[in-house]
This record gives structure tokens, C-alpha cells and sequence, in this order.
């Protein structure tokens, strides 16, 4: 199969190419690459949203009058390939790219109003409320109860593995309206600050190191009536579409593939008994093995792309695209781990880590190769887990 790109879609690649090499400065380049977490770190990622909104070109999915771009697939596609080759960072989704359709399918008028430009300003930071402890693939299990008291819930309860909830200042929260009706019916979709009283934020520091995800109590929160998105108890029907977006709302092969090109230049470098690595051919063969898969995903992905173009959702393919690419995302860090060998060593026992040593032990390449290992096995846990998503497709792609 032959790809082409039009001379215009060329022109359109060049011009991002342009923009991306003015704008992206060194400095903020270095940091994303050295970025370990799921998420950039948020001034980082702040910094660029405000250099991309001030372009026009933060939020290319969203209704033109809102801010978006009116781009066509082809070009989503480049963007996302010439930020990924040229190594942005990340912008952090849990708005912009989760919030932000549900409340275009379900919000009100005002609740758009008010919302959408704070998040593009970055005023508003969000954060995502569903897991609870014993509520995650289960999720319609969930126990945080809200009971109305005039014109406001009060809500009561714990959320779990929270992204990025000592930075937001907001969480959409997934709440327990009616405790008698089946599991699914009872739900509400709410918003809630984060700085109402009785929320509290704890730390949740995970294998890696870092602190990147939290638990959040709810003590007698009250919330406005107002602050619910679409009608009381139907709020799984808004929840389940958030998901869509979080498991498929964008492309991971323009990164996946950097990766690859990351690996390969390690491989070049280090050797085993028999000399190059990357000429061992065992070891070049599970590259080639990803390269391929990478293709297939690119592929998938595009159509995904042509979907949402169509005003369609991602639909349950956003299932194999997220298990898909985290699968060949974890082979990479394992085979860049594989390949760095003593040099894993030092952050796997915290040498590394606080700035305990002056220097890294080791190659530049190495420093980040166990970080990324260890943050990326939570990849298939997180958005759902493999297992569940297997179960999506096996119903709603297979028809089984
Ligand atoms: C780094 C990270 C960040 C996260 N960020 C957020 C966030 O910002 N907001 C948020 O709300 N949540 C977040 N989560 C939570 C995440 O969505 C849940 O961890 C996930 O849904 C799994 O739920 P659980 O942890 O309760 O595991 P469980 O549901 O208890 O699952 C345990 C194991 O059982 C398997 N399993 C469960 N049910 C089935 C089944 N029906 N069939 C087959 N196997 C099954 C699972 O695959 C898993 O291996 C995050 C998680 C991680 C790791």
C-alpha cells in the first residue's frame, strides 16, 4: 500500500515543521524528552498550550467556534507526527481532550460558555474523578454518594489514582444519586472545584517514583445542582463516552515510532558478546517485529481519525488502538532496558534518584530507560485495564 500526501498537505507539513522550529525551544524540547510520567510535568505542558492556542492550533478536534482548527484527517495526522518527531510535549488531555466533547455532546449552553475558554486558557486545570477503591474496572460499582439538600449535592466518598489532582483546581466526578436503582442507573456527572471545602488531596507515589497520581476524599462537599452534566442518574451514559476519548482520542504511533528510532540508536551503540547490538539478529528481529505492528497502528488509527472527522466517536476500536499501542510501547521500554543492561541499575535502586549522585552513572540515553520501563507497566492498567478492553472488543468488535 502506497500513502501519498498531497502537494498541499506538504505545504501544510512544512509549515508546522516551520512553526515547531521556532517555537519549540530547546530547553522546553529537552524537558519532554526527559519527561517519565503519562503526563508532561504541568508548567511544561502549560507553556506550550499557551504558545499552541496563541497560534490557533491547541485544540484542532474542537468546534471551529470554539477554537478548533477545521483540519482535515490527513492533516490531524501531520500535526501529531511532526510534534511527536520533533519531541513537544504532550498537552494534558484530561480536559481538553476528555472534558471538553462531553460537555460539547452533553453540557448546557452556559456550562460550555463558562468551561471551554478557561480550559484553553489553562485557568482551569482538571482532574479526573471515576476510580474508587474497589471500583475500577467495576466502575459502575461506585460508592461516592451524592444526596440533594436544596439547590446542592452533597457529596460523600473517596476517589482513587487520581492523575494530576495536587495540580487541578477542578475534577469531574463520577457520583452514587440513587443507591436503590440498578448500578448503572443510579450515576450523576458532576463538576465539582477543587478547592470547594471538605475536599482533601493525598499522594500516591508509585514504583517509579513518582508522584503523579493521588487519592481524593470527599467530606460533605457541597455542589451545585447546576454543576451536573446531563440529567440526574444518567450519568453513565456521559461517562462511557469520556471514555472513547480517553482510550482513542488521539494517535500514538508518531510517538511510538520516535520511540523506535530512540531504541535503535541505543542498540548501535551497546553491544553483546557477538559485537552491535542492533546487528544481533534476534535482537533486530524483535525490532523489526514492532516496526511492523507500529505500521498496522498508524493505519488503524488513520481510520479512527477519518471517523471523528465523520462526527462519529472513536467507537470500541479505541479498545484494540489502546491495547495495541501500549503493548508495543512496553516491548520498546523493555527491549531499551534490555539493551542498557547495569546501566537500568542505578534508578532501579534509587542511586539515581533525589540527587544523590552529582552526575548519571552512565550514557545520556540510559537515564531515563528505567523510569520509562517501570511508569509505562501502569499502562495497562490505566483508561482500563487489558483485560477489560479484551473483553470490549471480544462484544462490541467481535460480536462473541
Ligand atoms: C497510573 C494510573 C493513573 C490513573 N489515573 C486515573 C485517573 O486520573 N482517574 C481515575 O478515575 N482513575 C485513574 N486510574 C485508575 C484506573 O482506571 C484503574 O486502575 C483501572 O480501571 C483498573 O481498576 P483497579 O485498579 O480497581 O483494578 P481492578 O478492577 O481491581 O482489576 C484488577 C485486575 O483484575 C482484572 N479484571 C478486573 N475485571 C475483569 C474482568 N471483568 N475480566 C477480566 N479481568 C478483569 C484487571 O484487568 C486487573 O488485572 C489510574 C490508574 C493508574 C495505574
Amino acid at each position: 500500500m502506497k500513502l501519498e500526501f498531497s502537494a498541499a498537505d506538504e505545504a501544510f507539513r512544512e509549515e508546522v515543521r516551520s512553526f515547531l522550529a521556532v517555537k519549540l525551544t530547546p530547553e522546553m524540547r529537552e524537558a519532554a524528552c526527559r519527561t517519565t510520567t503519562v503526563f508532561a510535568d504541568k508548567d511544561l505542558a502549560m507553556r506550550w498550550q499557551h504558545i499552541l492556542v496563541e497560534k490557533g492550533w491547541a485544540v484542532p478536534a474542537w468546534p471551529r467556534e470554539y477554537g478548533g482548527t477545521d483540519w482535515t484527517p490527513t492533516q490531524k495526522y501531520i500535526f501529531g507526527e511532526q510534534c511527536a518527531k520533533a519531541r513537544a510535549p504532550g498537552l494534558i488531555p484530561l480536559g481538553l481532550r476528555m472534558l471538553a466533547p462531553v460537555l460539547f455532546r452533553y453540557g448546557t449552553d452556559e456550562q460550555k460558555r463558562h468551561y471551554l475558554p478557561r480550559m484553553l486558557s489553562g485557568e482551569h486545570y482538571w482532574c479526573q474523578g471515576y476510580s474508587e477503591p474497589g471500583s475500577g474496572s467495576d466502575l459502575s460499582s461506585l460508592k461516592t454518594n451524592a444526596v440533594r439538600d436544596g439547590d446542592d449535592y452533597v457529596v460523600n466518598g473517596t476517589k482513587i489514582w487520581t492523575t494530576h489532582a495536587h495540580f487541578a483546581d477542578h475534577i469531574f466526578c463520577l457520583v452514587r444519586t440513587d443507591a436503590g436503582a440498578k448500578p448503572q442507573a443510579g450515576i450523576t456527572f458532576l463538576l465539582i472545584p477543587m478547592n470547594t471545602p471538605g475536599i482533601k488531596v493525598e499522594p500516591i507515589i508509585t514504583l517509579a517514583g513518582d508522584h503523579e497520581v493521588n487519592q481524593v476524599f470527599f467530606d460533605d462537599v457541597r455542589v451545585p445542582q447546576a454543576n451536573r452534566v446531563g440529567p440526574e442518574n444518567e450519568g453513565w451514559t456521559v461517562a462511557k463516552y469520556l471514555l472513547e476519548f480517553e482510550r482513542g482520542g488521539g494517535g500514538a504511533s508518531p510517538r511510538l515510532k520516535v520511540e523506535l528510532d530512540e531504541l535503535k540508536a541505543i542498540a548501535r551503540r551497546e553491544t553483546d558478546a557477538d559485537g552491535v547490538l542492533l546487528e544481533d539478529p534476534g535482537f533486530g528481529k524483535r525490532i523489526a517485529e514492532l516496526e511492523i505492528r507500529t505500521r498496522a497502528l498508524e493505519f488503524a488509527e488513520l481510520v479512527g481519525l477519518a471517523r471523528l472527522s465523520r462526527g462519529e466517536s472513536p467507537g470500541p476500536g479505541s479498545s484494540l488502538a489502546k491495547n495495541t499501542s501500549v503493548d508495543i510501547e512496553q516491548s520498546i521500554n523493555t527491549l531499551k532496558l534490555e539493551a542498557i543492561q547495569h546501566y537500568g541499575l542505578p534508578h532501579a535502586n534509587f542511586i539515581s534518584l533525589n540527587g544523590h549522585n552529582e552526575r548519571w552513572v552512565g550514557p545520556a540515553y540510559a537515564e531515563t530507560v528505567t523510569a520509562r520501563y517501570l511508569n509505562s507497566r501502569a499502562a495497562s492498567v490505566f483508561g482500563g485495564s487489558k483485560e477489560v478492553q479484551k473483553n470490549i472488543i471480544a462484544k462490541a468488535v467481535l460480536g462473541l
